[in-house]
């Protein structure tokens, strides 16, 4: 059976040039990067060649960028020393964040006593930025907002250069969850004033368990794992030299090709949106998914209109890897609480939400090879139902 993978905002195929970079790095530069002899040097050379990498594309100095295991670590550290040693009393988030970061600020209210304000999207998905100014005006609490750039799930994205700005004229600070966008999208961190921001090598194929925070320089942010001295003592721990160098290959692939990359996953997209429309009359897209410019080219995230808790699997059988993001998060029993966000109780109850995410390598075929299996799906769907 042929696979047909449409899950890449959850993680990506590793390319084979970026294999190759891991391989040779692997196999020749075991040294302990804080070793002083030559060999361990030449690790650490190797980290801070990958460092002034994405600095540049981000347009940041190298100094603050401190290379983490993940996303989840990035945001984990961002929010919890944002607390514990930068003074914040008070996080403003919203219900449309990722769980690592929804967690991570629960967690900070129960232990810390801080107090979490949540932003509440339209059903669009969207936030009211004049209610944001209104909560960052009324208050004497030193404050985090912690907005993501674009939603995993839906695919929207925020107008992060005015969130920012908007929490430098009220002097609060400002951690941009940027996992979905990191390499999909150029990102001037020297216009945009985000003061964090967090990346996941995964997202564009790289490796997993290689990640960085953007952490901006007199942000006075220390580390939440303690012991050695590396990666400016921000992260102690000896640097995971293959997946530095992983993330650094990833990245440079996706920035030379990123307009035709994007030029193509914008045409599956439209092609998915065609496809779907004629074959599943009354399918939906959440948020701005179906737009261009507002929503992430990468996703689309479709609501059918019919109930079929068990669609994944279904199509899975058939060969095809999708998300549900829905009433279940990988594999979760609880619905999300995006979709609970924006969705109505009634469509709630009788849709299903579908989260598909391109790669430059999604085909055409990849597509209607869905397109045929999702309308089997529903055919099958309906007549259970008319039982
Ligand atoms: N933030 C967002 C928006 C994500 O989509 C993800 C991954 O799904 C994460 C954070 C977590 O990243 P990681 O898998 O690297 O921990």
């Amino acid at each position: 059976m042929d696979r047909v993978y449409l899950d890449n905002a959850a993680t990506t195929p590793l390319l084979e040039e970026v294999i190759d970079a891991m391989v040779d790095v692997m196999k020749t530069q075991y040294g302990n990067p804080s070793s002083t002899y030559s060999i361990g040097q030449e690790a650490k050379a190797i980290i801070e060649e990958n460092r002034r990498k994405v600095a540049a594309y981000l347009n940041v100095t190298p100094a603050e960028i401190i290379f983490t295991s993940c996303g989840t670590e990035s945001n984990n550290m961002i929010i919890r020393s944002s607390v514990d040693n930068l003074g914040v009393q008070r996080i403003i988030t919203s219900p449309m964040e990722h769980k690592c970061v929804a967690e991570t600020c629960l967690e900070m209210k129960k232990m810390r006593g801080v107090e979490l304000v949540y932003l509440r999207p339209d059903s669009k998905g969207d936030f009211d930025l004049a209610k944001l100014e209104s909560l960052l005006q009324n208050s004497e609490k030193k404050t985090l907002v912690s907005l993501m750039h674009a939603n995993n799930e839906i695919g929207n994205l925020l107008d992060i250069e005015k969130v920012a700005a908007l929490c430098k004229q009220y002097d609060a600070l400002y951690h941009s969850d940027t996992v979905q966008t990191v390499a999909h999208m150029p990102l001037d961190f020297s216009k945009i004033m985000v003061d964090f921001a967090s990346c996941s090598a995964h997202k564009f194929h790289g490796p997993k368990g290689a990640g960085f925070a953007f952490i901006r320089k007199s942000s006075g942010l220390k580390g939440i794992i303690v012991g050695g001295s590396q990666e400016r003592s921000l992260r102690a721990g000896t640097e995971n030299v293959t997946g530095i160098v992983g993330l650094g290959k990833a990245l440079d692939i996706a920035v030379e090709h990123m307009n035709e990359y994007a030029n193509h996953m914008e045409d599956i997209k439209a092609y998915t949106i065609e496809k779907l429309t004629e074959k599943i009359p009354g399918i939906l897209f959440n948020g701005h998914s179906a737009e261009r410019g507002t929503s992430l080219y990468t996703l689309l995230s479709v609501l059918l209109p019919f109930k079929n808790p068990l669609i994944g699997l279904q199509l899975d059988m058939k060969g095809i890897a999708v998300s549900q993001g829905s009433a279940c998060s990988s594999g979760a029993a609880k619905p999300s609480m995006v979709m609970m966000s924006i969705l109505t109780d009634e469509q709630m109850d009788n849709c299903t939400p579908l989260r598909l995410s391109f790669s430059h390598m999604t085909s055409k075929s990849d597509i209607d090879a869905l397109a045929k299996a999702l309308e089997e799906i529903k055919e099958a769907t309906i007549e259970k139902m008319n039982v």
